[in-house]
């Protein structure tokens, strides 16, 4: 970038000349961690718009919080903390106006069991977050003999009622955004990317794959309008997908439900059934060191729950870890904007154990990757919710001094290995 103040390049990290324009390092990432954030914020805001809600104070940050990232405005450190924990107010409320508008459309979310793979016969995947996207196809899709499949952040659409309504929202195909190539080629149906996490198509696939809404990739068809004709005609010509079914899979532990078990969650707990809840999840990452994620959960003691949301959960939601008393060991409870529902969970049960969210048998292991994750993180920490672990890395536009300042006023830590992170939270 080229900043205009004092008339050099910089390299992303900031200007190199600091105390002549009053920018440096740490405005920098302060400015880029905003930036980051409302990209995020913005993307919950758009969902909740399609659907018909909007929040005049998430309007008015976006603009607000944007033109703060301008050069030259503001060269205060203290505000640039303040605006970020705004930042994080912000999201939650736009996350929550998204839960509504979901909830409103497509009913509250019920416990579901998934299949995963194919099921023999004409197909189509949908990837990205776009529920409304995904109930407009199955709409034109109904009574034509052709398969939906959810793939990615689209698992949580079976559990909503006017989702799962469709007979032929068949299952879930695939796993994580990072592997699409590889699954796309291999699934021979037509493919439509609805947002964000969308990676640029093979060749072999670029002719059934399609776009709409915020997506568009080059050389793709875009779809207009939420006509979905094109997809379905190319899923027609395609050679039927074979029958490949594999293990089933839970959505759908939207914090209505769990909430409906927090007699037997308490009683649990109180009974020393229950040791410790952990939430383990967010985006995922193409990176090897993200199977910490797996070996974690695989690792954790039989008194343990995990919640989990985003598309960190396919690096474990495979797994079958059984039960407590009725209360299922892994509850997935939907997209990565679904954190409300977790932020929900946590604050009833600090209610109910007449204690604050920070000391409750509770910790969180996040995984980021992009926009959203920083703007949930900013959420969890303007909820003063401390003690998180973050990894596979921490964020390159964090510098030492505003990671020194997370730690010391959130003691945010990185993920070192499962075995010292599980030995250092339960003793
Ligand atoms: S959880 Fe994050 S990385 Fe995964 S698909 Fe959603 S936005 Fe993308």
């Amino acid at each position: 970038m080229f900043c205009y103040q004092c008339e050099q390049t910089v390299n992303g990290t900031g200007c190199t000349k600091a105390g002549v324009c009053g920018k440096n390092e740490d405005l920098a990432s302060l400015q880029d961690t905003l930036t980051i954030a409302l990209r995020g914020i913005a993307a919950y805001a758009y969902h909740a718009r399609e659907l018909g809600a909007t929040d005049e104070k998430v309007d008015a940050f976006l603009a607000e919080g944007l033109f703060s990232t301008l050069t030259n405005v503001n060269f205060n450190l203290e505000s640039h903390i303040a605006m970020l924990l705004k930042a994080g107010e912000i999201n939650l409320r736009a996350m929550e106006l998204l839960n509504k508008a979901h909830v409103e459309r497509f009913g509250v979310p019920e416990p579901t069991k998934v299949q995963v793979g194919t099921k023999a016969g004409p197909g189509i995947v949908v990837t990205g977050h776009d529920l409304l996207d995904l109930y407009e196809l199955l709409r034109q899709t109904e009574g034509k003999g052709i398969n939906v499949y959810t793939h990615g952040e689209m698992l949580p659409a079976h559990a909503y009622p006017e989702l799962k309504k469709f007979p032929h929202l068949v299952g879930n195909y695939g796993t994580a955004w990072q592997n699409q190539r590889r699954e796309f080629e291999e699934f021979s149906g037509a493919i439509l990317g609805t947002t964000n996490c969308v990676l640029i198509p093979k060749e072999s696939y670029k002719d059934r794959m399609f776009t709409c809404g915020i997506a568009d990739l080059p050389g793709v068809t875009h779809i207009k309008d939420r006509d979905f004709t094109p997809v379905i005609e190319k899923a027609l010509a395609q050679p039927p997908l074979p029958e490949n079914l594999g293990p089933s899979t839970m959505t759908g532990f939207h914090h209505n439900p769990v909430l409906a078990l927090a007699d037997k969650i308490i009683a649990a707990v109180k009974a020393g059934k229950i040791r410790h809840f952990f939430l383990v999840g967010g985006c995922d990452g193409s990176r090897p060191s993200r199977n910490y994620y797996t070996e974690f959960v695989q690792k954790l003691p039989e008194d343990c729950v995990v919640l989990t949301l985003g598309c960190g959960k396919y690096r474990f939601n495979y797994l079958d870890l059984g039960e407590i008393d009725g209360i299922p060991r892994l509850l997935d409870m939907g997209q990565c904007n679904d954190a409300y529902s977790a932020i929900q969970v946590a604050v009833a049960l600090a209610e109910a154990f007449d204690c604050g969210v920070n000391d409750l048998p509770l910790s969180l292991v996040l995984s980021w990757f992009e926009q959203k994750a920083v703007a949930i993180l900013l959420t969890l920490l303007h909820l003063g919710i401390k003690n998180i672990r973050i990894g596979p890395s921490l964020p390159a536009f964090i510098t030492p001094n505003v990671l020194k300042v997370l730690q010391e006023n959130y003691n945010l830590q990185p993920i070192t290995t499962p075995e010292e992170d599980i030995k250092a939270i339960l003793g």
